[in-house]
């Protein structure tokens, strides 16, 4: 019978152990409620991202509170216009550990699912189109040109001059993002839309690890009403909440495993112009001129490509060039972290 009963005390202890995890430090943790007051954000079939924004900030704070080793700050707690500056001087002034923005994404397609973003520079046309989005509410400000230095958003290049400031803090976004979309993938099921980099500005000016979040897709007829409902948005804000707890309590015991949480998916594409059963040197003389080769033994062939670009549409061109270069029959290939990954798969993720 005490065997039992120790085994009870025991069983309770583990469930203790697992699910109060012990922060011991003091974190304190900025909720970025995107848009608000003149800026609705997106407001794909007639739903407002603002106040879908607005609503998962304040139950991730409802959810945190009873922590008290965390305090929640807010960049709003109302429907008013906050301007990105403000936002990220809010999180400054404070010190904060994380800062999180949280948003909603549109498309014109049927797209879905939740993904999530640290700052940095966008491997592809997408990742720029989301950030624009999100970066075209400074012209809502005022003085805008004097506050963003001749910030454009809708310029690629002027996003690129986005400086790292953030590269100190970049591996713990990183952390902190990968925790989300693992909560939003294997809590709530969600598509996942994994963590990439992209230049939101809102990102910028915070000297701490920051994260911004896509829930969903507003423009989607299930995501968006999901997203709309108080069901979906509990389930979000239970889900951001416990990455958060897991975040703050990893920072305070780095698990074993701490580097595989700071890794962000590598998509390359190459060109492969040929395949041969012979090896030839990795000379333009042999490949009609072109440059920039690389060859992969499968088997006994060796495949042979052309260029390296973690940009899709840079390997388009890439192609037409090698195409027009007699490799009539080329196509693109791309790589998944240097393994060989399925490019329709990939065009159907993102
Ligand atoms: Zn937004």
């Amino acid at each position: 019978m005490n065997f039992y009963r120790y085994f009870w005390i025991f069983l309770l202890l583990i469930n203790y152990t697992l699910f109060s995890q012990s922060i011991d430090s003091n974190f304190t943790l900025v909720i970025d409620p995107g848009h608000g007051g003149k800026d609705p954000g997106n407001t794909g079939n007639g739903y407002l991202e603002k106040k879908i924004a607005l609503n998962i900030g304040l139950k991730i704070g409802e959810r945190l509170k009873k922590y008290r080793n965390i305090s929640v700050i807010y960049t709003r707690k109302t429907d008013v216009f906050v301007d990105l500056h403000k936002r990220a001087k809010i999180a400054n002034d404070v010190q904060a550990d994380l800062f999180i923005s949280i948003h909603c994404d549109a498309h014109t397609s049927n797209a879905y699912g939740a993904g999530t973003f640290v700052l940095g520079l966008h491997a592809n046309e997408r990742n720029f189109k989301i950030a624009q989005k999100e970066n075209s509410v400074i012209f809502l400000e005022d003085d805008y040109q004097q506050k963003y230095e001749g910030f454009d958003p809708n310029n690629p290049e002027s996003v690129i001059s986005l400086v790292l400031m953030q590269e100190d803090y970049l591996d713990k976004s990183i952390v902190a993002a990968n925790f989300i979309q693992k909560s939003f993938v294997n809590r709530l099921k969600r598509r996942d839309r994994t963590v990439k980099q992209a230049g939101f500005l809102v990102l910028r000016n915070t000297f701490m690890p920051s994260v911004l979040v896509e829930t969903g897709f507003l423009t989607n007829k299930n995501e968006g009403s999901y997203l709309n409902s108080n069901k979906g948005q509990n389930e979000m804000a239970d889900a951001i909440s416990e990455a958060i707890i897991n975040y703050f309590d990893a920072l305070d015991n780095p698990p074993k495993s701490f580097e595989n949480l700071t890794q962000i998916d590598k998509y390359e594409f190459k060109i492969q112009i040929s395949a041969s059963k012979r090896l030839l040197p990795l000379k333009s003389y042999n490949f009609n001129g072109l440059t920039n080769l690389s060859v992969r033994k499968v088997g006994s062939i060796y495949k042979y490509f052309f260029g390296l670009t973690t940009n899709y549409n840079e390997a388009k061109k890439l192609l037409k060039k090698s195409k027009s270069s007699g490799y009539k029959s080329s196509f693109i290939v791309l790589e998944k972290n240097g393994k060989p990954y399925d490019l329709d798969k990939y065009l159907n993720e993102i």
